[in-house]
């Protein structure tokens, strides 16, 4: 059995579209895509024409440091993007569903949504570790509706904790012919135990999110990436947008990609701030506890997290307040800034009890 069975017939067989870039590279005059022959005022990166699908030095750059073979990885706009074209190719309308453990990362659900795929959902564990056999459980083949995607984020957003290798080993395996496992590794570089990518080329049902939103310091340049079987990236790239990736994108992504130095300064900084953040809000009157977490942030419980979200703001200091999640109802999330913003949030925190 091929992982493809598991995708919609229809995404299998339908006729894709067809880009002027697609159909033909190369050439010195270039009219076939009906795009001006002039450069835009103050444009030195060729932006009359449109970019190329998946940019080649792009492909090779991420290939390279995510460690997969070039058709194994599928760039897109953020891993959002990666996520519904996943619901989209594998989830029938009505019929089939995927399977998230919250408190997780909203967009999992939201795409399946849009897709009127339906969610099933598996709580983590009191202290936010995954349950293999529940999530196992779940997965029960010839049930409607059927899984066809099992998310599990690691390091989880918003409470910080990895998912064990182990586990996802177990997991891919026992979900071989049945569902797509789907790692989110959005936070991955923050993390001890490290990326479970080398894995890909052994499961066909394994796919891998990574973004250089978060540790690579480029939200704002929106590039995300799908590892995965070569099969599945060349079913998803049937339903790509024709041209996903702006060139100033592309040339901001390999601009930073060629200095991974500073990603890897700008992440140690953050490990280590870390820990001085989880120590000494440990020690903050009215802090109950600071979860461990493996990301660039942490998830505290406070005795009244209104009060304290509020006291922030009106310093000017925004965290995401997430007591509208499963068992964070006491919960802030904060992120991990530079060490004076850090600093501040400290010095603020410690102005009194809340
Ligand atoms: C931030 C985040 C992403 C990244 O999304 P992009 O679209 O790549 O910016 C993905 N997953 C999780 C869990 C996140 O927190």
């Amino acid at each position: 059995m091929s992982v493809l069975d598991l995708a919609r017939p229809e995404i299998r067989a339908m006729q894709p579209y067809s880009s002027a870039r697609m159909e033909a590279s190369g050439g010195q005059i270039l009219l076939n895509a009906n795009e001006s022959p002039w450069s835009s005022n103050g444009d030195d990166l060729g932006c009359n024409r449109y970019p190329d699908p998946q940019p080649a030095a792009l492909i090779d750059a991420l290939a390279a440091l995510y460690g997969v073979q070039r058709d194994q990885l599928l760039v897109g706009r953020g891993s959002d993007e990666a996520i519904d074209l996943l619901v989209r190719a594998f989830c029938r309308a009505g019929e089939d569903a995927i399977l998230i453990q919250p408190p997780t990362f909203g967009m999992y659900a939201v795409c399946a949504h849009i897709q009127n795929a339906a969610v099933i959902e598996v709580a983590l564990a009191a202290d936010f570790t995954l349950d293999v056999d529940a999530v196992l459980a779940a997965v029960t083949p010839a049930v409607t509706p059927a899984v066809r995607l099992v998310f599990i984020c690691s390091p989880n957003n918003p409470t910080g904790q990895t998912v064990p290798r182990a586990a996802v080993e177990r997991l891919v395996q026992a979900l071989a012919g049945r569902a797509v496992l789907v790692v989110d590794e959005a936070y991955v570089e923050f993390a001890e135990a490290g990326s479970v990518a080398d894995l890909i080329g052994q499961y066909d049902n394994l796919a891998i999110l990574r973004t250089l939103s978060k540790a690579w310091a480029l939200a704002g340049v929106r590039v995300g990436t799908l590892l995965a079987h070569a099969d599945v990236i060349a079913l998803l790239r049937r339903i790509m947008p024709p041209y996903p990736l702006p060139l100033p994108c592309v040339a901001a992504a390999l601009a930073a990609l060629s200095a991974p130095s500073v990603a890897a300064e700008h992440i140690a900084l953050i490990d280590e701030q870390r820990g001085v953040m989880r120590a000494a809000l440990a020690q903050v009157a009215g802090v109950r506890e600071v979860l461990p977490s493996q990301a660039n942030f942490l998830a505290v419980r406070f005795d009244d997290a209104g009060a304290v979200y509020q006291r922030l703001l009106a310093a000017g200091i925004v965290v995401r307040d997430v007591r509208r999640y499963p068992n964070l109802a006491d919960a802030l999330r904060i992120t991990i800034g530079t060490p004076a913003e850090n600093a501040r949030v400290l010095a603020i925190l410690q102005g009194g009890a809340a």
